[in-house]
């Protein structure tokens, strides 16, 4: 093959796959060696790399040299494609009765502050006829991720076996789960390393982790939150766009129909950051309470998903099929279906489904509430989501190490919203914390996180939709 060289196997004394690599193939410092001087892995090389990932066959010092030289010169799409295709075949790939085939969707975001999209999501995405096997993550970022979230229901297990997924999906058609051992587990071994060799933040290396474990689920569409601004991983839209780019190339490379919409994120998605008020707000939203910019989330991207399965014919369709289903109650009661098969206790579900219900007979409430004031009159012109999840993460929302237990009840309610007129003393945000208390800088910080003005043109450049660009263009109609 063109991009291998003869290795005369008798002189290689660093060899770490000399007993099972064929003549003509690299050695492993040969492959990093390459890499790390630009050269391009042919598709051989890719498999060899992460089949000895898989099988421990190279030392942890040799991956993470190897990460650093995908990290410094990138990939090209024919590499990302094989990289992501290898680490899907790590290990198990689910397999769905013929019937659902063109039905099993998912989603994935990158991460923003106050993002519960997945909680109503799911459910309204059944309701529309679609099998969602969701598999999430726990945060590793401010506050939880959605497993944290859904944990603060007392009873519900987001850890479901393969079988008790399917059964899950035949009856509910929609689960939310952790993901199991035997998925992805090169992608298990490559994360830890690139968490304490500093290449968390390549692209190639973001798209095959997020992408191989979508093909584990065997998806025949997918949806990719891929979020921009103050608050998200990608500062600005460009940078957004040359990773939806990418993520979108390699799900389509695994035969997965793939779109992505590209969202700002700056403030705050919703008016609730933390864990069991954003089960409080997301509850809300399937009764029909919903905020307009998590509405508009979650509606663009299960319309896509009902394009991109054909279920609709248009985007604008697959809109209001996705909001019926949530206005209208179809996804509460799928929401309340899906608890009671993951363990949660009926009488608990059904309550928590009840309108006007008192939530925190159910929910663990934080010991202390503290309420922040508006320092002048004025409009509110912005509220900074990254400063409210840095205050929350200290206050013990978020975990900063995989395995450390994250507190379900601190968190954040907004209540005013950008562009309100407020006056000076009226409260603007509720905090919800526990012991030790809140520290002077902490709470400098959280009141630092508002800013009320009267300049009327900032005031007309306030954005009041998120999504920016939908990729590709095709299902943008
Ligand atoms: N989520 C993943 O699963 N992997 C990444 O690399 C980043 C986010």
């Amino acid at each position: 093959m063109q991009t291998h060289f003869m290795k005369d196997r008798g002189v290689d004394a660093t060899s770490q796959t000399a007993n099972t690599r064929p003549a003509d193939m690299l050695t492993v410092p040969d492959l990093i060696r390459k890499k790390r001087d630009g050269g391009q892995l042919s598709d051989d090389e890719i498999k060899a790399f992460i089949q000895a990932v898989k099988e421990k066959t190279i030392q942890d010092s040799q991956i993470g040299a190897m990460l650093m030289a995908i990290w410094l010169n990138g990939m090209v799409s024919a590499e990302i494609k094989a990289l992501t295709r290898e680490m899907m075949s790590s290990g198990e790939v689910m397999e769905w009765p013929d019937e659902w085939k063109n039905f099993m969707v998912d989603k994935h975001s990158t991460g923003g502050v106050g993002d519960k999209v997945s909680l109503v999501l799911a459910p309204a995405l059944a309701a529309c006829g679609c099998k969602v096997p969701m598999i999430s993550g726990r945060g590793l970022a401010h506050t939880g991720g959605t497993l944290d979230k859904l944990e603060s229901i007392p009873g519900f297990k987001v850890e479901q076996s393969r079988e008790q997924i399917l059964e899950i999906l035949d009856s509910v058609g929609c689960c939310i789960v952790g993901q199991t051992e035997t998925l992805v587990p090169a992608d298990r071994v490559l994360y830890a390393l690139r968490d304490i060799t500093g290449t968390v933040d390549s692209l190639p290396l973001i798209t095959s982790s997020i992408i191989s474990k979508k093909g584990a689920e065997s998806l025949s569409a997918l949806v990719l939150d891929v979020k921009f601004g103050r608050a998200a991983m990608c500062k600005d839209l460009e940078s957004a766009t040359e990773l939806a780019q990418m993520l979108v190339e390699a799900g389509n490379g695994l035969g997965i129909r793939t779109a992505a919409v590209l969202s700002g994120m700056n403030g705050s998605i919703g008016r609730c950051v933390g864990n069991s008020v954003e089960v409080i707000e997301s509850l809300e939203t399937l009764k029909g309470n919903g905020p307009d910019d998590l509405m508009e989330l979650v509606t663009t991207q299960g319309g896509l998903l009902l394009v991109m399965t054909g279920l609709v014919s248009d985007l604008s369709e697959g809109r209001k099929q996705i909001s019926e289903a949530v206005v209208g109650g179809a996804a509460l009661s799928k929401f309340q279906a899906m608890m009671e098969a993951q363990g949660v206790n009926s009488d608990t579900a059904q309550r928590l489904c009840t309108t006007n219900t008192d939530y925190y007979s159910i929910l663990r409430k934080a010991k202390h509430q503290l309420e922040l004031k508006a320092p002048a009159d004025g409009i509110v012109l912005e509220i900074d989501g990254l400063v409210l999840a840095q205050v929350l993460h200290r206050l013990g929302a978020g975990r900063s190490k995989a395995g450390e237990p994250v507190n379900h009840s601190v968190g954040a309610v907004l209540l005013v919203s950008i562009g309100q007129r407020v006056t000076k003393g009226v409260s603007w945000l509720r905090l919800h914390y526990e012991d030790p208390a809140l520290t002077p800088d902490q709470r400098n910080h959280l009141e630092s996180a508002l800013t009320v003005g009267t300049d009327k043109k900032i005031q007309t450049q306030q954005k009041r939709t998120l999504v920016e660009k939908i990729l590709p263009k095709k299902y943008a109609y």
